[in-house]
């Protein structure tokens, strides 16, 4: 059996890039999501151990003293790593895996592993990306602005990712999200 392939998965807060990964890995049994370990607060409905590892700082610190975290991240004031070992091991049995890490997570990954894959998730514009960010009411106004301003930043950077989705139409992203990974196989 032939090793998967790591993809990393990015772009602005709000882009939907959760949203479009999750159909992602719906449509493709080969394809699975790598959970990520964060200290920010858990959002109405999400769960321990599915959305994320939600740890202490300390906890947090522990995994990087360990060197468990295939690369860590602070964005907007809460630290956000991708655990290792459960990823190498996916890889290892044969599974494509998202993870679907802020932009400067993925430039470490695509650095420390040239076999890594860059998929950055664009908005079709500001404003459309400013009202879903707003929709989904899940932050304060005051995080919603900075999340705003770092976006601007992170579109900057993009042009270090290898592909690039405009999510305009949840389904055609979606399709063509697994499109790139399956003929990457
Ligand atoms: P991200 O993971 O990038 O922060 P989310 O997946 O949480 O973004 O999506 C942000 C909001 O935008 C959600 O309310 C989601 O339902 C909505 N959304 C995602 N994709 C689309 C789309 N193609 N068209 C309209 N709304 C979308
Ligand atoms: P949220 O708080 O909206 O779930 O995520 C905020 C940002 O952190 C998003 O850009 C998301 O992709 C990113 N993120 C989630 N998990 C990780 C991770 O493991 N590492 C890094 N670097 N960023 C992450």
């Amino acid at each position: 059996m032939s090793k998967g392939n790591i993809y990393v998965v990015s772009g602005p807060s709000g882009v939907g890039k959760g949203t479009v990964v999750r159909e992602v890995v719906e449509k493709n049994e080969k394809i699975v999501l790598s959970v990520s370990a964060t200290t920010r607060q858990p959002r109405e409905g999400e769960i321990d151990k599915v959305h994320y590892f939600f740890l202490t700082k300390d906890e947090f610190q522990k995994i990087i003293d360990e060197d468990g975290f295939l690369e860590h991240a602070v964005y907007c004031d809460n630290c956000y790593g991708t655990p290792k070992q459960a990823v190498l091991d996916k890889v290892e049995e044969g599974y494509d895996v998202i993870l679907e890490i802020d932009i400067q997570g993925g430039i470490q990954i695509l650095n420390k592993l040239p076999e890594a894959m860059g998929i950055f998730i664009l908005p079709p514009s500001y404003k459309v990306l400013e009202k879903r960010l707003r929709g989904r009411q899940s932050e304060t106004d005051e995080v919603v602005k900075k999340r705003l301003a770092a976006a601007r930043n992170e579109i900057k950077q993009s042009y270090l990712y290898d592909y690039f989705v405009v999510n305009d139409e949840l389904e055609l992203a979606v399709e063509k999200v697994v499109k790139i990974i399956e003929q990457n196989r």
